[in-house]
């Protein structure tokens, strides 16, 4: 059911854009559009929870038990539990207010801090779904074009352990919606540096 479309090659790690289930996905992470309780919720958290088992919510506790509630923009990594990915990086993104609350650099520096979370424990390889534009309202052809820049502007600056990196869309017009911000960004199907 999985169809792969569009992919790109930045500095030396593989951009992808798939439409698909990100519980199935066998990246060394998947990343969760979590909430600050980390408690689990709806949409792709529920999903990630309910494939990967308790040990995830286990260590979600102990994280929020040691530091808190997760803030906005910030991430965390525990065990994958069930799932093929080893890790799961649970990141918090904004709640859309409209635009003018801060929700693009809190949205960026979600994908930036899961990112750093990968490259600082060696990870090869990550997915993330389309953080925010569910149950958070974020509109679905901002949040893209922003995700993608972010994740493209990430991977050009670092040097980096990560050689592959996963948008996952569960729904074609958000697929779509990805698909067309990369294209958009880079303005051809493979990128040469
Ligand atoms: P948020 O609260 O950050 O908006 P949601 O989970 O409500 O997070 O939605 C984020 C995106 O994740 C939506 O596009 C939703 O369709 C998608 N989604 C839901 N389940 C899955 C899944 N199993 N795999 C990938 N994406 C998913």
């Amino acid at each position: 059911m999985e169809k792969q479309v569009v992919e790109v090659t930045i500095n030396q790690a593989k951009l992808r854009i798939i439409q698909g289930d990100i519980t199935k996905q066998d990246t060394d992470a998947i990343v969760n559009a979590a909430n600050s309780s980390l408690m689990g919720s709806g949409g792709v958290d529920g999903a990630i929870h309910r494939t990967g088992g308790p040990a995830i919510l286990e260590e979600c506790k102990q994280i929020v038990a040691r530091q808190g509630h997760l803030p906005t923009g910030k991430a965390v990594m525990t065990t994958g539990g069930n799932l093929k990915a080893r890790h799961v990086i649970h990141t918090v993104g904004p709640i859309w207010y409209g635009g003018d609350k801060g929700e693009p650099e809190l949205l960026a520096s979600a994908y930036q801090e899961s990112l750093k979370l990968a490259m600082g424990n060696q990870l090869f390889s990550i997915s993330f779904p389309s953080i925010s534009t569910g149950a958070y309202g974020y509109p679905v052809a901002k949040a893209s074009r922003l995700a993608i820049g972010t994740v493209i502007a990430s991977l050009r600056q670092s040097v980096t352990s990560v050689r592959e990196v996963v948008f996952v869309l569960f729904d074609s017009q958000t697929f779509r919606a990805y698909s067309s911000a990369l294209k958009e960004i880079i303005g051809t199907s493979n990128e040469k540096d």
